[in-house]
């Protein structure tokens, strides 16, 4: 059983009403890794779909957080360190702040891979006095909050804290204001003082005032919040990173605080892990990021779903040179689909699950796509033609479309050198053996005969082997004759690829 719909049996025992909450900080661009989250959850909520039943699905911007650290590239808004992320203006002016600039885009490339969760703000639901029922719980029941969160702190917080954090209304700072007395009611009394936050010291404004909390111009501490916000939109699923959920992360605790101090039983987590870039950890602040956007640009979005929604706890790398890979092993769970190939019954429905729209069969390779993409003049038709010619008919056009300009865009920026090729026009530079003349000769006939790329592959080793020749050397001519380069796209592709007409001529006239 794929895990999707494993969660959502699970969920169904549980019963009820079923919610499934995602959310992201912003604190920068949502990376591919923030997105993993809400798509993830989505597969979800579509396996609770194809049982029948119909869930709520919910996006949360965690807007309400101090802005901790400064991102590569926005050192202009360094002076806005320790204010609400909310309260940040737009660094490019384009949006009406700093959290539209980054989230709106976020949600409409989400919408690309068919995931459109109901978009809320924390922010907005603090100001809009959404949570005062839970804020005044939560501050009734501070002295259990605090019991709860010192069983996981290793320095335990006094008996005297009070879980809210204001907006000093004097200098609209979060970072700075520290509650110091509450008066049972809605008021709660604060000084504004010096802190240091990750990306560095925040100078407070030393103003002493009253935060309302009827006025939401603040926020409740970030594992008492996520309790708050389960208990609220009753939330029954929560998708989360394996650091949430490791020993003494935040998951245990605002487990107890939401079923303890607010009465609600926990969400059920689906845990997942990470994934690296190249390699290593994504990181806005390293500036080790790709954004949806970016991979919309390189490959189809239910590519990275399938990729996503492979396996949810073993730690994968998103390589961009060997996004052709990716798209093959998508290609794989697809030849099983329409049951070109025998799989797994979960192999079929990992794909089913990764489609945005109505499944469309293309099984053209990626690479074969990138290096069709590099032969100029060459329309559609003719295209189609040669890939007939290759074995790969009935295939969806639009996708086929698709699938060249972006293998096209993929081979040009992050793809291996030997996949980007030029055809020569002028071949007066390039020297050759008459030996290896003699085999481009015998092969310009074998051209003649409709061979397939694998038979064309071997009968250039047969070639070399009659002629005495190493067959690296022949590859060597072939490559040279036709680019100018000693390494190109695999041979019997690549010859079968290019218009017959041109590398016949080329390999007799050499
Ligand atoms: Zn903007
Ligand atoms: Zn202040």
């Amino acid at each position: 059983m794929h895990w999707a719909d494993k969660a959502a049996e699970e969920l169904l025992k549980r019963g009820g009403e079923q919610v499934i909450e995602t959310g992201t900080s912003i604190s920068g661009v949502p990376h591919i890794g923030n997105a993993g989250d809400v798509i993830r959850g989505d597969a979800i909520r579509k396996a609770l779909l194809d049982m029948g039943i119909k869930s709520k699905f919910l996006w949360i911007a965690d807007d309400s957080d101090p802005f901790r650290k400064i991102p590569k590239g926005m050192e202009k808004l360094k002076d806005y360190l320790g204010y609400p992320v909310k309260d940040i203006p737009d660094p490019e002016g384009c949006h009406e702040n700093f959290v539209s600039h980054f989230s709106l885009p976020f949600i409409s490339d989400l919408a690309e891979f068919g995931v459109t969760p109901e978009v809320l703000s924390a922010a907005e639901l603090y100001r809009r006095n959404e949570f005062y029922n839970e804020i005044k719980i939560a501050l009734e029941n501070r002295h259990k909050i605090i019991e709860i969160l010192n069983k996981f702190r290793r320095e335990p917080l006094p008996g005297s804290f009070i879980p809210w954090s204001p907006v000093c209304e004097c200098c609209g700072k979060i970072s700075t204001a520290k509650s110091i007395a509450y008066d049972g009611k809605d008021t709660i009394a604060y000084v504004c003082e010096h802190t240091e936050v990750s990306g560095g010291k925040v100078d407070g404004c030393g103003h002493e005032g009253e935060s309302d909390i009827k006025k939401g111009l603040g926020k409740l501490p970030w594992r008492a919040e996520w309790a708050m916000r389960w208990a609220h939109f009753r939330v029954t699923c929560e998708p989360l990173g394996k650091e949430h959920a490791s020993a003494g992360g935040s998951f245990w605790t605002s487990k107890l605080v939401c079923k303890e101090v607010f009465g609600w039983e926990p969400p059920m987590p689906v845990i997942y892990e990470f994934f690296t870039l190249n390699g290593e950890k994504i990181s806005s602040s390293k500036g080790n990021v790709i954004t949806l956007n970016d991979w919309l640009k390189l490959s189809e979005p239910e590519v990275l779903k399938a990729f996503m929604y492979k396996v949810l706890k073993k730690q994968r790398d998103i390589n961009l040179e060997k996004v052709s890979n990716m798209n093959d092993e998508y290609d794989e769970f697809e030849a099983v689909y329409f049951g070109l190939k025998e799989g797994d019954e979960k192999l079929k429905r990992l794909y089913e699950l990764s489609q945005v729209a109505q499944p469309k069969k293309l099984q053209v390779p990626f690479t074969m796509c990138a290096v069709l993409s590099q032969i100029p003049n060459l329309s559609i038709k003719e295209i189609t033609r040669r890939l007939n010619n290759l074995e790969y008919g009935d295939f969806d056009e639009e996708r086929l479309k698709k699938r060249l300009k972006l293998a096209n865009n993929w081979v040009m920026n992050y793809g291996p050198d030997f996949l980007r090729f030029k055809l020569l026009e002028d071949t007066s530079g390039i020297t050759l053996s008459d030996l290896q003349k003699k085999g481009l000769f015998i092969l310009a006939g074998e051209l003649m005969k409709n061979l397939t790329p694998k038979e064309l592959h071997i009968k250039i080793y047969e070639v070399a082997r009659t002629l005495d020749l190493k067959p690296p050397e022949l590859f060597d001519a072939i490559y040279l004759s036709l680019i100018g380069k000693l390494k190109g796209p695999r041979a019997g592709y690549f010859l079968i690829a290019l218009d017959r007409d041109f590398v016949v001529e080329r390999f007799k006239n050499f």
